[in-house]
């Protein structure tokens, strides 16, 4: 088992837990996890952050766009 957290875009800073600091880099259980980005994970109290892949970045400034577009 190799390659899965190779082609996911790891950001340049490590996220961290408030409370606890350096969180675990957790692969995607699901495609749609594995769509949003990358998730990290303190092992401690389960936080999870999200490092959102531009795959899911270009769909919010897609969505952004048509709010805009609508709104005027
Ligand atoms: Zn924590």
């Amino acid at each position: 088992m190799s390659g899965l957290v190779d082609v996911l875009a790891v950001p340049m800073v490590l996220p961290s837990c408030e409370q606890h600091g350096q969180m675990e880099l957790q692969s995607p259980g699901t495609p749609e996890q594995a769509y949003c980005g990358t998730w990290y994970r303190c092992t401690r109290c389960g936080s999870s952050k999200l490092f959102t892949s531009p795959a899911l970045q270009r769909d919010l400034d897609h969505a952004a766009l048509a709010n805009v577009g609508s709104a005027s």
